[in-house]
C-alpha cells in the first residue's frame, strides 16, 4: 500500500517536472517565472530540503533593501542571479549563491507619487526574458533592463499621465510580448492591461476593462459587450475601475493569456451604475489570445461589484479528475470568499465552495454561474463578511500536484458598508482629484472606528489552509496571530514554507500542517518565498518587510507601536551552516510631550473626521501607526512647528509625505494637528509607563 502510494507520487512528480521544463526553457532548478512556471503553482520540485531535514535550515546570506516600507516581491532565479524588486520598482541583481551584489536600478520615482498608491509603493517583481529584466515602477512606466549589467535597453510610459494609476504588479512575458495593467480604482481609472514587443518597447495592443466614454467608438469590440452592461451616463467620469493590477497566467495547451480583473470605481453599484447591470468586465478573470488581445472567454466571479471584491488574485492551472476525467481547470480564490474551478477550455464554472465565511452570498450557482442572495448596502451600515481586504489578497496561494492541495493565506474578516451621505443627500459624489473617491460612508465608518480600540476589538483572524479543491473542505489549518500573513510555496520536500505577518518563517509538514522549523525574522512578512538550487544545492530565499496594504495596521511591532524598524532584508536559507541573524535590539517607546492643545472639542472632533480620510490610510487609524509610516504621536517639537508646512505645502515630499493643500485648508489642517496632539495625550500614559 505504501510502496504504491510512493511510487504514484514519484511519477506525479515525475510528471511535472517535465511539464514544469517544457514549459520554461530552463532548468527545473530555477524560479524563473512569477509562479515559477506558466501554471503559477509556486511549486518547486525541489526536494533536497524536506520534511526529514527541514529543522536543519540556516541562513546563507541576507541582503538589506533599503527601505522601511512594504516587500511584496517574488524574487526571480535564472542563471545564478536572484532579481528582486524593492520600492517604487528599484531592482537589485544579486549572485544567488554569495549574495553578492551585481547591480541596482532605481527608477527614480518622484516621491510625490506616493500619494497615488492606495496601498503602499510597493512592487511585486520582474520578469526575465533572454537577456532582459522587465520592470514596472510606480509611477506607470515599464524598463527592459539588461540583465547583466542593469542598463536600460528602453522604457515606456504605460498610462497617459492625466488620471492616478501606479503599478505595483510584476510584468510577465508571453512568447515575444511583455504584460503589463496598472492600479488605481479606488482614485478613479478606468482599467486596462498592454502588451508590448519585448524587444522594442512597441505597443501592439491594448484591453479595456470597462467601457469608456459613450460618445466615443468602441476601442475594441469586447467593449460593446460591456456597455450593454453599465447603466446611467456617468460611471466613465468615474473612471469605472477594473484594473488588472496582479494576476496574469498563460496557458501554453490552449494558447490563453488570463487576467484577473478588480472592483468597480467607485464602489457602490448604486453610483456607478444606477439601475443595475453585471458591470462586465469587473471582478472577472478574461481570457485573451496573447498574440491579439482578442477575448476568448471570460468569467465574472461578482456581477455588480460594490464591495471591493477584486479577481485580481493569483490564478493556478493544473489538471484535476472531476467526474471521472481529467479536467484542465484554473483555481482562483478571489477576495469574496469563494474558491472557483473554472473550464479553461470553455471558461464555463465547475464548482464555487466558499473557503472563508462569506455573507454577501448565500452560494454560487453551479449553473449560471452566478451568486444567489447577493446582498447590496444603502444607507445604514451593513456587516459583510469578507471585508474589502477579501478572504484572500495579493499574497499568493500555491498548489502541490504531489498532495493534491492547494494552501491559501487566509484572512476571515468582515467589513462595513454605507453609501455615502454625498449621495444620499445630492444624488453625487464630489470627485477628489487624485484621492479616493470610493462613495461610501467614511463619517460613518469613522465614528465606527473611533469608538473601537483597534488592537483588540477586531474578531478578524488570518490563517493558513491546506484546501481540498475536489472536496471543498480544509484537510488543515494553522491560525496565525496576525490577520495579514505572507504568499505560499510548496515544494516536492513535501512542505509548506510561509511567512508570518509576525516576523516568523515557518515551514509546515505539506499533509499535516505540522510545523516543523520556525525562524524570527523579525520583520513582518508578505512576500511569497521560493526555492532554486545552485551547484547541487537547494536555497529558499524570501523577503521579509511590512506595509502594503497593511501599511496602517496590523504589524505586530506596531501594535507596540514604533518598536520595529521595519528595515526590508532579502534572506536566504539553506541547510546547515547556521547563521546568528544580525538582530538589533528593539527600539525603547516613548511618546514625546506634545504641544498644548489650542482648539475646541468641535475642532478635535472634526480632525478626528479628516484624519480618517485623509492620514489614517497610511499613519492608522486613531494616529497609531504599524512602524512602517511614522508614528504621528512621536513626532518632535520641531515637527509639530512645522505641520502646516509639511501638509500644506510638501515639505517632506521626496520623502513621499505627499502635498494635500488641494484638498485641505489651513483650518481643517489645524483641527487634524489637535486631534493628533489629543490623541497623544491620551496614550501617554499608557505607552510611557506600561511594562
Ligand atoms: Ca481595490
Amino acid at each position: 500500500m505504501i510502496s504504491v502510494r510512493r511510487y504514484q507520487k514519484q511519477y506525479t512528480l515525475l510528471v511535472a517536472c517535465l511539464i514544469a521544463l517544457f514549459a520554461n526553457n530552463s532548468t527545473s532548478d530555477d524560479w524563473p517565472l512569477h509562479g515559477r512556471d506558466y501554471k503559477d503553482q509556486r511549486f518547486s520540485p525541489l526536494k533536497q530540503i524536506n520534511e526529514n531535514n527541514v529543522n536543519q535550515l540556516g541562513l546563507a546570506w541576507s541582503f538589506e533593501m533599503k527601505t522601511h516600507r512594504g516587500l511584496q516581491a517574488t524574487p526571480i532565479m535564472v542563471n545564478g542571479v536572484l532579481y528582486v524588486t524593492g520600492t517604487w520598482g528599484k531592482v537589485a541583481a544579486l549572485n544567488a549563491q554569495s549574495g553578492e551584489k551585481l547591480w541596482e536600478f532605481d527608477p527614480e520615482v518622484p516621491g510625490k507619487w506616493g500619494r497615488y498608491g492606495c496601498c503602499d509603493a510597493v512592487n511585486r517583481g520582474v520578469a526575465y526574458w533572454e537577456g532582459s529584466v522587465y520592470v514596472a515602477s510606480f509611477d506607470g512606466r515599464l524598463f527592459s533592463l539588461n540583465a547583466e549589467t542593469g542598463d536600460v535597453i528602453w522604457e515606456v510610459d504605460t498610462i497617459d499621465g492625466t488620471a492616478p494609476y501606479t503599478i505595483t504588479g510584476a510584468p510577465r512575458i508571453v512568447k515575444d510580448k511583455i504584460l503589463i495593467g496598472n492600479a488605481g480604482a479606488e482614485y478613479g481609472v478606468r482599467g486596462y492591461i498592454s502588451a508590448y514587443q519585448a524587444r522594442t518597447g512597441k505597443l501592439e495592443w491594448r484591453f479595456f476593462t470597462v467601457p469608456g466614454n459613450p460618445d466615443k467608438p468602441f476601442e475594441h469590440p469586447e467593449m460593446a459587450i460591456a456597455a450593454k452592461t453599465w447603466k446611467g451616463s456617468k460611471w466613465w467620469r468615474m473612471g469605472g475601475g477594473g484594473t488588472v493590477w496582479d494576476s496574469m497566467t498563460y496557458d501554453e495547451e490552449f494558447d490563453l493569456l488570463y487576467f484577473g480583473v478588480g472592483n468597480g470605481s467607485p464602489w457602490p453599484q448604486a453610483i456607478r451604475s444606477p439601475g443595475g447591470g453585471d458591470n462586465l468586465f469587473l471582478s472577472s478573470i478574461v481570457a485573451v489570445d496573447p498574440d491579439s488581445g482578442a477575448m476568448s472567454w471570460f468569467y465574472q466571479t461578482t456581477p455588480g461589484e460594490s464591495l471591493d471584491f477584486t479577481a485580481t488574485q493569483n490564478m493556478i492551472l493544473a489538471d484535476l479528475p472531476i467526474g471521472g476525467k481529467l479536467r484542465k481547470v484554473l483555481m482562483q480564490a478571489p477576495k469574496n470568499g469563494f474558491f472557483y474551478i473554472i473550464d479553461r477550455s470553455t471558461g464555463k464554472l465547475i464548482s464555487a465552495d466558499n473557503y472563508v465565511k462569506a455573507t454577501w452570498a448565500t452560494h454560487i450557482d453551479p449553473l449560471s454561474g452566478r451568486p444567489v442572495g447577493q446582498k447590496v448596502y444603502g444607507e445604514n451600515l451593513e456587516i459583510m463578511s469578507p471585508s474589502p481586504a477579501g478572504g484572500h489578497n495579493w499574497q499568493p496561494m500555491a498548489y502541490n500536484p504531489v498532495t493534491k492541495l492547494v494552501y491559501i493565506p487566509v484572512r476571515e474578516s468582515s467589513g462595513v458598508f454605507a453609501l455615502s451621505q454625498d449621495w444620499i443627500k445630492h444624488g453625487e459624489i464630489p470627485i477628489r482629484e487624485n484621492w479616493w473617491n470610493i462613495g461610501v460612508d467614511w463619517e460613518k465608518y469613522t465614528e465606527l472606528t473611533e469608538n473601537s480600540d483597534p488592537n483588540h476589538s477586531s474578531n478578524d483572524f488570518g490563517f493558513l489552509g491546506a484546501w481540498d479543491p475536489l472536496k471543498s473542505r480544509y484537510n488543515w489549518t494553522y491560525q496565525h496571530s496576525n490577520l495579514v500573513n505572507g504568499g505560499v510555496l510548496t515544494t516536492a520536500g513535501n512542505l509548506v514554507i510561509q511567512g508570518g505577518g509576525d516576523g516568523i518563517l515557518r515551514a509546515h509538514q505539506a499533509e499535516t500542517g505540522d510545523i516543523l522549523w520556525a525562524h524570527d525574522l523579525q520583520i513582518g512578512m508578505l512576500a511569497p518565498p521560493v526555492s532554486y538550487k545552485i551547484d547541487g544545492k537547494q536555497y529558499i530565499a524570501i523577503l521579509a518587510g511590512w506595509g502594503g496594504a497593511a501599511i496602517a495596521s496590523g504589524n505586530p511591532g506596531a501594535l507596540e507601536a514604533g518598536t520595529s524598524d521595519n528595515l526590508g532584508k532579502l534572506f536566504v536559507f539553506h541547510l546547515g551552516d547556521k547563521k546568528n541573524l544580525p538582530f538589533k535590539p528593539k527600539k525603547a517607546k516613548t511618546l514625546s510631550y506634545p504641544p498644548e492643545i489650542y482648539g475646541t472639542q468641535a475642532n478635535i472632533k472634526g480632525g478626528a473626521s479628516i484624519y480618517m480620510q485623509y492620514c489614517s490610510l497610511c499613519h492608522g487609524p486613531r494616529a497609531v501607526s504599524s512602524g512602517v509610516i511614522p508614528d504621528l504621536r512621536m513626532i518632535s517639537e520641531s515637527t509639530h512647528q512645522r505641520f502646516l508646512q509639511i501638509v500644506l505645502e510638501g515639505e517632506l515630499e521626496g520623502l513621499g509625505m505627499p502635498n494635500f493643500s488641494d484638498l485641505l485648508n489651513t483650518r481643517q489642517v489645524k483641527s487634524v494637528h489637535q486631534y493628533i496632539i489629543q490623541r497623544t495625550r491620551e496614550d501617554m500614559s499608557v505607552y510611557n509607563h506600561s511594562k
